[in-house]
């Protein structure tokens, strides 16, 4: 279905504002700048910005449903407080269920142009080890949820890629963690996958994804 350029480039302008807009104010939540737990006005938000309080009210809807942000009636947006222990546990549980079969059935099902996806998002990721600070870390974060995000897209479910999306798993984990070094475990870890899932063996690609997910949740809980 053609959409003609002009009336796709009004429709394509303000989603554009609004992806900035909400960029900006994850960036502040995940580098603590507003706190976990810490009231978000919106009057200063977009005064900071220079914009006006839809795009910041549009924003923190999306910031909502991803768990980051709530509303309480009368009170107005606060930062979602971080993730306890056993909200941390229950995370994993969840991504124990959903994602070794995502891997299970990517590796069954896909197309090869997904191998060169899941290759290229390792490179970008591999160019991250052992850098140091914020931003590497939190770019290597979003690396790391659109890796395990187009494994879930290559497993062909809509609902199981709505399960594991609506988690944000990643989104919670970073949080609970700034600034650490970008280490070669994890990135070994997503190659023994990538391995797996480019040979076609199911079996191999639940097992490494299992792992995965067992060892990051031993990272994340020392932490
Ligand atoms: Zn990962």
């Amino acid at each position: 279905m053609a959409i003609p350029n002009a009336v796709a480039g009004l429709l394509r302008r303000p989603a554009r504002l609004g992806d900035e807009v909400y960029s900006a104010i994850f960036a502040r939540i995940m580098s603590g700048e507003i706190a976990a737990g810490g009231r978000i006005g919106v009057d200063a938000l977009a005064r900071q910005l220079g914009v006006s309080q839809t795009p910041i009210r549009e924003a923190l809807g999306r910031l909502e449903a991803e768990g980051l942000v709530s509303k309480t009636h009368l009170v107005g947006y606060s930062v979602a407080p971080q993730l306890n222990a056993r909200q941390l546990a229950e995370l994993y549980e969840m991504r124990l269920l959903i994602e070794p079969f995502a891997a299970r059935k990517c590796a069954d099902v896909m197309t090869d142009a997904v191998i060169g996806q899941l290759e290229a998002l390792c490179a970008d990721m591999a160019a991250l080890v052992n850098e140091e600070g914020l931003d590497a870390y939190a770019q290597f974060g979003q690396l790391d949820m659109a890796f395990h995000d187009q494994i879930a897209v290559s497993a062909d479910n809509e609902l199981l890629l709505q399960a594991q999306v609506g988690l944000h798993s990643h989104v919670h984990l970073f949080r609970l963690v700034r600034d650490a070094k970008v280490t070669r475990t994890v990135l070994d870890e997503h190659e023994a996958l990538v391995a797996a899932i480019k040979a076609r063996d199911p079996d191999g690609a639940e097992r490494a994804m299992r792992s995965h997910i067992e060892r990051s949740h031993a990272r994340f809980a020392t932490a």
